[in-house]
């Protein structure tokens, strides 16, 4: 057998796995992970999009592994780039604060991730190609955690997750049934920060009608669960 012959046979056997953080064009089958770990691990050499040359941490999620609960942010800003974890900073705070009054928690109800996992320059919106490059680690992570309910803050979430392009204000706080789970917009939190107002009608007034519909809807299905 020629040399030629014997390379073409160890490029046949190339992991394609191995393959995955180096190009966009490489797809992510759904069960390439067994787990997280093996995800962020990929996550924070991964070079698919342009966002890979200027993260400190790829910002992969953190919660619960197992919540009933997932929150889809967009991307990372400067303190989740420092720490690798989302929402740490001044949105995150508040988004504990809306959890915590219809007693939820991250430590046991919901686990929080983001459509791209490095922060884009200066907190830009990631560009179609960049999120498109990265869903699928997304993808992967709600078919390991396997959330009953997936809120999606922001339009960019949104738009992200299942192409809808309606205005956050004209859909957020309908259910949406997306890939046979019931998705919520909501209000993305640092829209909160800069709208302060708690008047009826006020974005923060909104969030509390919608937090409380989504507590309400996650325990009519802890009901219907056996056991
Ligand atoms: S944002 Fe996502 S696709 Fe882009 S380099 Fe980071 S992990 Fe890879």
């Amino acid at each position: 057998m020629s040399d030629i012959q014997l390379s073409l046979f160890e490029e046949s056997n190339f992991d394609q796995k191995e393959l995955i953080p180096t190009d966009a064009k490489i797809p992510i089958p759904a069960g390439t992970y067994s787990n997280i770990t093996e995800l962020a691990q990929h996550c924070n050499q991964c070079q698919r999009c342009e966002l890979g040359q200027t993260r400190t941490h790829a910002v992969v999620g953190r919660g619960n592994l197992k919540a009933p609960i997932m929150i889809v942010g967009e991307a990372p800003g400067q303190s989740e780039d420092e720490t690798g974890l989302p929402f740490v900073g001044r949105s995150g705070q508040l988004l504990e604060k809306i959890l915590a009054s219809v007693n939820l928690t991250t430590e046991q109800d919901v686990y929080i991730g983001n459509i791209n996992k490095c922060r884009p320059p200066n907190n830009r919106v990631p560009t179609p190609n960049e999120m498109a490059a990265c869903l699928p680690y997304l993808l992967e992570q709600i078919r390991l955690v396997d959330p009953k309910i997936i809120l999606l803050t922001g339009a960019t979430a949104l738009k992200g997750l299942t192409g809808e392009k309606q205005a956050i204000t004209k859909i957020r706080g309908q259910w949406i049934e997306w890939e046979g789970r019931l998705c919520m917009p909501i209000f993305h939190p640092s829209y909160l920060l800069r709208n302060p107002s708690k008047e009826k009608g006020s974005p923060k007034w909104l969030m509390w009608q919608d937090i409380q519909v989504v507590r309400a809807k996650y325990d009519e299905i802890r009901q219907n669960i056996p056991g």
